[in-house]
């Protein structure tokens, strides 16, 4: 086959600036020319607010010490500050005052440049107490609903705004393919489709068309890039992936996030190839800015330019790890603990070792965005009044954005929705806990410590009880991994109709959520084994990070409901669809292992499901279940041949065949036939979800574009080649072909 046309990744290089933008460009220009070169090295330094906090039982009176904020600003010109007090959400009003004092204090510098606050707000604005916390991105993912995404980035950026903080960490645009790692659920899933198109509508609804308006703000796209994806499943380890992978499926959904307006980067803290994230100059220069056309400023992760020297060795000094991440396109270190960043950095501007050039460039990116953020206006614009802070419509598109993420996975014999009038016993270490409802990035970092959750959001079996008519018993059975009184639990079922059997992952974030096995562990198993046995029917709830193996007990039970992350109001949209209240429509967007090391994806390739090789998971990317039937067909093609870089029309019907109103996900695959280099067996291009009355149907139209039909060819450049293409929607495909 001939290889016709290429695709650049992204097309934004040769955008002209508009007259706003030149405005900036001016500015910044004006301004670089009065700066020192310590000032400017400060500004590519952040900061952790703990080098600046007040005592921590000084918190509740004025949360920052005046003069060590004075030093960081005044005397270290940092520009930025990041992170939470003493790693635990804080009232608005804490916040209030920590961004009055740090624009205070900028106000006193000789150039008043303001500082730039950074955040985790992970799944909502997760260090501010009483904000609005929705489900986890694998959770929004499951959705499959872009306007629930595009709603929580804009309510989290209302809620940071509150709170004069205007830049998030945020979105996680690293994809989903290894899960053992335990920032899956960081992840919107596995397939580049999905996560683009959920992740830049969370973009949107963060930063809206200007990021300065007094409710928007600033996202991150991370981490740049291959973070997610390392050979022994722990976090921070290596990665190896070849050339064509990175292309095909880790750069893709940060070329979507910078079309989305994404003014910040943040660098990966492994290694890819052998070459530290923050090493990489052909990654963060050659092919973020010269080939996607990235604008905007790249921050290193936490203390990542040290380790180049600490911990990969590929540098022999701290000096000259500062050296090869600024020279390789870093433009701020997130250092955070101290000032040697700048220290060593203004030694190499001195000496020439790192030349002016690249510090005017990486302080201009800085000092642009800070522009762009409204960060240089009065105090009023950044720190709006804090009216519209978690508000009832916030509750209710969070209580909204949970349910669509509840995946039904198993029902046999329609054992589910529940009549509220059932006496169900309720066991198993997740059913009475708010953290493993929320993950790590809640209210502390791990997210673990329980006694900090609100109340007033019920757990799985409060949930329940508020809803029931029957009785609700809770015997907790076992811990996550000690067993405690299966006896109990075994005595009491004669009570009850139905066990919901609770099992899952405890909270955790990052290294700490480290493991060795998906396997649950024993003392889980062993409480599941006896309920089985005993004869009554079980639905089986997990809740937790990653899919942990379920097989055996997936298998026996009437009913598996996955609940992942669902975030405050996850209880209640739990209980909201085993009782009927609502009508599951969350769709896995990973495919649920069903072995222990056996975890390949959908879009797998020809060779995995030929002969000996199987795609088997438990439950295949997509999958989920409703209350009611969907009925697709009637797949149409406008055409069913075109010219090189024409687009696909294609159309198909949608009904709702069953006694319930829902909402039914179509997903439109794309399967190239034959091809230069080997295909995925089928690729996710686009998909729809409609809510249908029993009876009612729906015509939905899709285009697929030239860049749907690329891939990622011999000579590594994106292309499309002539020939034959199939699409699958349901259970029906339709053929046709481009022409040379
Ligand atoms: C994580 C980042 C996070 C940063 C700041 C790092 O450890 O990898 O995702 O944004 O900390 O908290």
């Amino acid at each position: 086959l001939l290889a016709i046309a290429a695709f650049a990744l992204s097309s934004c290089a040769l955008k002209t600036k508009t007259p706003a933008e030149d405005a900036v460009s001016i500015k910044v220009s004006q301004l670089l020319a009065q700066m020192t070169v310590a000032e400017k090295v400060g500004q590519m330094t952040q900061v952790d607010f703990a080098l600046v906090a007040a005592p921590k039982d000084k918190l509740a009176d004025y949360p920052v010490d005046t003069a060590k904020l004075e030093t960081a600003i005044l005397k270290y010109h940092v520009g930025s500050i990041l992170n939470t007090p003493y790693d635990q959400a804080q009232p608005l009003a804490t916040w209030r005052q920590i961004s009055l004092a740090v624009q205070q204090t900028t106000a006193q510098s000789r150039l008043k440049i303001p500082v730039i606050y950074g955040i985790d707000a992970i799944h909502g604005a997760t260090y501010l107490k009483g904000a609005t916390l929705f489900p986890q991105a694998i959770n929004m993912a499951a959705t499959f609903n872009p306007e629930l995404s595009f709603q929580e980035g804009e309510i989290t950026a209302r809620e940071l705004r509150t709170a004069g903080l205007l830049w998030n960490f945020s979105p996680v645009m690293d994809i989903g393919r290894q899960p053992l790692w335990p920032r899956l659920w960081e992840t919107y899933g596995e397939d580049v489709q999905l996560a683009s198109i959920l992740g830049s509508a969370y973009i949107k609804g963060h930063q809206g068309n200007d990021f300065a308006a007094p409710d928007k703000a600033a996202t991150c796209l991370k981490h740049f890039v291959g973070y997610s994806f390392p050979i022994t499943g722990r976090d921070r380890t290596p990665a190896w992936l070849g050339e064509r992978m990175l292309r095909e499926y880790f750069l893709p959904t940060f070329a979507a996030g910078i079309k989305a307006g994404s003014p910040t980067v943040m660098v990966n803290s492994g290694e890819v190839d052998g070459i530290p994230g923050h090493a990489n100059y052909r990654y963060l220069t050659t092919i973020l800015r010269e080939e996607m056309g990235f604008k905007g400023f790249v921050v290193s992760d936490w203390e990542d330019i040290k380790r180049l020297y600490t911990r990969d060795k590929v540098a022999a000094s701290p000096r000259e790890a500062v050296k090869m991440a600024v020279m390789a396109g870093v433009d701020m270190s997130m250092v955070p603990y101290d000032f040697s960043f700048s220290e060593l950095l203004l030694d190499l501007v001195n000496s020439h070792e790192v030349p002016m050039s690249r510090i005017d460039e990486a302080v201009s990116r800085i000092l642009t965005v800070k522009y762009q953020t409204g960060l240089f206006g009065p105090a009023q614009t950044f720190l709006p009044a804090a009216a519209n802070f978690a508000t009832p419509a916030a509750a209710a598109s969070n209580r909204q954005a949970a349910r669509e993420s509840i995946v039904l996975a198993k029902n046999a014999q329609s054992v589910l929705p529940l009549k509220k009038s059932a006496n169900i016993l309720v066991t198993g270490p997740t059913a009475n806990l708010r953290n493993v409802l929320n993950g790590g990035w809640t209210i502390t970092w791990q997210g673990s410590d329980e006694s900090v959750y609100p109340q007033d959001q019920p757990t799985v079996l409060e949930a329940l009880k508020t809803k029931a008519t029957g009785k609700i018993g809770y015997v907790e059975g076992s811990s996550f991994d000690t067993v405690k009184d299966i006896d109990k639990v075994l005595a009491e079922l004669k009570n009850y109709d139905y066990v919901l059997l609770c099992l899952g992952e405890k909270p955790y974030t990052e290294t700490l959520g480290n493991i060795d096995s998906l396997a649950l562990e024993p003392a889980q198993m062993q409480l599941a084994t006896a309920v089985l046995a005993a004869g009554k029917p079980v639905v089986l709830l997990m809740l937790g990070g990653r899919p942990r193996l379920i097989t055996p007990i997936a298998e026996q039970a009437a009913g598996v409901v996955l609940g992942f992350l669902p975030g405050m109001e996850g209880a209640a949209a739990i209980a909201d669809i085993l009782y009927g209240d609502y009508n599951p429509d969350g769709r896995l967007p990973i495919s649920y292992p069903k072995h222990a090391n056996s975890f390949n994806h959908y879009d797998h390739k020809p060779a995995e499901a030929f002969e000996n090789n199987t795609y088997d998971p438990l439950y295949p990317f997509g999958h989920g279940l409703s209350y009611s039937t969907f009925v697709t067909r009637g797949l149409t093609l406008e055409k069913n041949r075109l010219a090189m870089g024409e687009n696909l029309k294609l159309s198909v019907q949608v009904a709702n065949t069953g006694p319930v109103k829902g909402k039914e996900t179509v997903l439109v695959y794309l399967r190239d036939v034959a091809a230069s280099v080997s295909r995925p067996n089928k690729q996710l291009k686009a998909f729809k979800k409609v809510e249908l009355t029993p009876g009612q149907s729906e015509t939905l139209h899709f285009t697929l574009t030239p860049d749907d039909l690329s891939f990622i060819g011999v000579d590594l450049q994106r292309l499309i080649e002539p020939g034959d293409f199939t699409v699958m929607v349901g259970n029906e495909t339709a053929a046709f072909s481009v022409a040379p």
